[in-house]
């Protein structure tokens, strides 16, 4: 057995049957044992949420597994508190979905390293085959949103505005003028 959260102590007690007296003995039961046997319902179900979408991870060394099993523990952990969170059953992400989300939120930090390093090359005309638009988590994340030129077109966050201004993460076009800085206001809350 391995815990973050207890350990052999303090040792606690418990009756079992032996055969030697005839009758019910006390005996040692380390911390970690007593608190399996209390929760071991959340373990159960710890267990049934990692088998719906285990990470799929082939490997020789046997420590790799723990690695990945405490990196399912950890996502399924972060979807229960998503879950505890919202109230509303409408505004809660299916473990599917939210695992889905994760995999493109991290896709998307690697963008911004992407387009830093090409600084300082020309900038070139990003293609957007109807790009969806990033997650509340990118988009006010205040990290690597930086103003790039591109081909005229409307603004993604006012009604009528063109420009030809878009946002190197989100890639969308927002309006960056005197009058208007949707720029500004599409990223923060
Ligand atoms: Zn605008
Ligand atoms: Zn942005």
């Amino acid at each position: 057995m391995a815990s973050s959260f207890v350990d052999s102590h303090p040792m606690g007690k418990i009756q079992r049957y032996s055969k030697d007296t005839e009758s019910r003995v006390e005996v040692n039961c380390p911390q970690i044992v007593k608190q399996y046997n209390a929760h071991m319902g959340g373990v159960d179900l710890a267990d049934m949420l990692i088998a719906l979408y285990r990470s799929n991870f082939k490997t020789k060394r046997w420590y790799m597994t723990m690695f990945s099993q405490s990196l399912d523990i950890c996502v399924n952990n972060a979807w229960l508190l998503h879950r505890r969170d919202h109230a509303d059953p409408k505004d809660r992400l299916p473990l599917k979905k939210f695992r889905i989300q994760i995999v493109s939120e991290l896709l998307h930090k690697n963008r911004t390293r992407v387009t830093v390093s090409q600084e300082n090359d020309p900038p070139k005309k990003i293609i957007t085959p109807a790009a969806p638009r990033p997650t509340d988590a990118v988009r006010y994340d205040n990290n690597g949103h930086l103003p790039m030129f591109v081909s005229y077109g409307r603004c993604k966050y006012c009604k009528n505005g063109y420009t030809n201004i878009t946002c190197s993460k989100c890639i969308l076009r927002l309006c960056l003028v005197s009058k208007r800085n949707c720029f500004y206001n599409y990223h923060v809350k």
